[in-house]
């Protein structure tokens, strides 16, 4: 019923030249019966959409700004701009954005809110960080994280969007969450969404990320709550990217 997703976080990497070589390699070889969306530095949009816009590949942002309207906001691109350059998705609450740009709960609540209000599909990005994993803090954190967006925008908002579990302590590190414990996440948050609306848990997609790899990721994606990843460094190497939507058939 739901649709694997695996979408591709290439972060504050890639070039011109590096970005065209990808997204071709990529378009050449998509796997069906798997939805696969890259998100490159916004620079990079535009072109990437002009030249392979219509070849089933979905192109997203990795931030966006909180106004909904255009105006005097030096630096910031707004969800509509976004659109307009052929993105589709965007990232919100990265846990990069949440350390680096000190993102808090409420501003993402308003961005996710940007975000649906541009006809952008948001992809809310939750997890804990080590301390609080080892803290056995992990439920908890997520459920706040989730918890805000559905008080300030509604769980109605979730319909088109899609939420990916990112524990902050597998982000690079090379360790990831066992299948087990990442369908124990996800379980949980299926049935926060549950609590608000049946409908809307049983249709949205919950992503895993976190050291998703060619050799794991078909392990993960056998878990009955998890819908596909979210992918950083093996994003960046076609192959790779590739061999994890394969995997995700
Ligand atoms: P890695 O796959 O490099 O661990 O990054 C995950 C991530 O942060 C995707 O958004």
């Amino acid at each position: 019923m739901r649709k694997k997703l695996v979408a591709g976080n290439w972060k504050m990497h890639g070039s011109r030249v590096m970005a065209d070589a990808l997204v071709g390699e990529i378009v050449e070889n998509l796997p069906g019966g798997v939805e696969v969306v890259v998100f490159p530095p916004d620079v990079y949009l535009a072109g990437l959409s002009d030249r392979y816009g219509d070849r089933g590949l979905g192109f997203g942002a990795q931030d966006l700004s909180e106004h909904h309207a255009l105006g005097a906001y030096t630096g910031e691109i707004a969800g509509e701009m976004l659109r307009d350059v052929g993105a589709d998705w965007v990232l919100v609450g990265h846990s990069e954005r949440r350390q680096y740009q000190r993102e808090t709960d409420d501003l993402l609540a308003k961005k996710f809110d940007a975000a649906r209000t541009a006809g952008l599909k948001p992809i809310l990005c939750v997890g804990e960080t080590l301390e609080e994993h080892e803290d056995g803090r992990a439920e908890e954190v997520i459920g706040h994280q989730i918890g805000v967006v559905i008080d300030c925008c509604g769980i109605e908002s979730f319909r088109d969007a899609v939420i990916a579990y990112e524990p902050v302590w597998a982000i690079g590190t090379g360790l990831t969450a066992t299948p087990e414990k990442a369908q124990k996440i996800h379980a949980a948050i299926r049935s926060q969404l549950a609590k608000k609306d049946a409908n809307i848990s049983l249709l949205t997609r919950v992503l895993y990320g976190g050291s998703v790899k060619p050799a794991n990721a078909a392990e993960l994606f056998a878990q009955p709550d998890v819908d596909g990843g979210l992918i950083g460094g093996a994003s960046l190497v076609a192959s790779d990217f590739l061999d994890i939507c394969a995997a995700a058939r």
